[in-house]
């Protein structure tokens, strides 16, 4: 007999279980042919198939117009993000990132015994390329997130460009996309294609909805992701690399979560800002919102009460970070937002 597999998570927030816009997930999970691609490989699961990892490269490549050896798959971006800091950073090359953003990579570099120069964002959430090209004359790597983490804010492909042209010399630009697919912004993969000194993140932990089951990818020059390769092997989840290339196959997904989220995100935002609450405009599924008083103690009271949000970040003490939801989430969201923050004249 068959062992009977545990019952579906119930939806969250449904029964009494925590609602969850604290980890920038998608709340859709894999897609359903990308399910189905998981399921149909799981009996040969005792095969590491190294071909699989060459088809998924080879459809990203063939997608983006790139050459296939300029594509690396990880599980996950956090990965080769950790593999960047050891290999472009060390005591005598530092890190330049902005501030607030996803800050594992200043962890790995700090903890590599690189010194990290963080740059504050410009008042429109965009970064502050003159002054992160202007923060460290030994600089081995900048770190660029477009759209960023925490704040969803975007910065121009234009201001990008300006970094990597004008960046400290033997540097390297790490761009992370990891929401990219959110928004309407253009990529950098065609400085990629063109040879730059530039490494661009992508994963499937977003958009996709496969956070869970570990699949990104690091793309730049051969040179450049070999020296990221050498930090150690890299084996794969076939379950991952099945379900990724169902999601590049499918090419309704991504337009239709975009447009999805950003419709759950500009309600939420508008509910928001019309009861006095400012957010910076958002480009991702997440956003930051200025709850005007202490915004860690505010995460926990929205916990309490069974919405967990994101946190805050040390330089914006009072705004916190919501990552968006399915419609029925954001409804409890704003339930649960009303009944701590009363509404004020904006
Ligand atoms: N980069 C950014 C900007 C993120 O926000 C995250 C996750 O939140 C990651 C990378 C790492 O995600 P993963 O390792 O799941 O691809």
């Amino acid at each position: 007999t068959v062992m009977a597999l545990p019952p579906p998570l119930p939806a969250a927030g449904a029964d009494g279980s925590p609602v969850l816009l604290n980890f920038n997930e998608c709340p859709l999970g894999p897609s359903p042919a990308a399910q189905e691609a998981a399921r149909a490989i799981l009996p040969r699961g005792g095969r590491y198939q190294f071909g699989l990892r060459g088809e998924l490269a080879a459809e990203f490549a063939r997608q983006q117009g790139l050459p296939v050896d300029h594509v690396a798959v990880y599980a996950g971006s956090s990965e080769p993000l950790d593999r960047a800091a050891l290999a472009f950073t060390g005591p005598d090359r530092s890190l330049v990132l902005p501030d607030p953003t996803f800050e594992a990579v200043a962890d790995t570099a700090a903890a590599h015994g690189a010194r990290v120069h963080r740059v504050p964002l410009l008042a429109d959430g965009s970064h502050d390329v003159r002054a992160m090209a202007a923060a460290a004359t030994d600089a081995g790597l900048l770190y660029a997130c477009n759209p960023n983490n925490p704040t969803g804010s975007v910065t121009a492909r234009g201001q990008l460009e300006w970094l990597l042209a004008n960046r400290p010399a033997g540097s390297v630009l790490l761009v992370d996309e990891a929401y990219i697919e959110y928004s309407g912004e253009r990529s950098m993969l065609d400085h990629v294609r063109a040879g730059a000194d530039l490494v661009v993140l992508r994963t499937f932990s977003k958009i996709y909805g496969m956070a869970g089951m570990r699949l990104g990818l690091a793309l730049g020059r051969p040179d450049l992701l070999a020296k990221l390769a050498a930090f150690g092997s890299n084996p794969l989840p076939v379950t991952a690399l099945a379900a990724g290339l169902a999601s590049l196959r499918d090419p309704g997904l991504v337009p239709e979560r975009r447009q999805a989220n950003a419709l759950i995100r500009e309600q939420a935002i508008a509910w928001l800002q019309a009861r006095g609450y400012p957010c910076l405009p958002s480009q991702a599924n997440c956003f930051m919102v200025d709850v005007g008083s202490d915004g860690k103690a505010f995460s926990a009271a929205m916990a309490d009460r069974g919405v967990l949000i994101g946190r805050a970040w040390p330089v914006w003490p009072t705004r916190v970070r919501v990552t968006v939801g399915t419609a029925g989430e954001m409804a409890r969201f704003r339930e649960v937002f009303a009944q701590l923050a009363p509404a004020r004249s904006a």
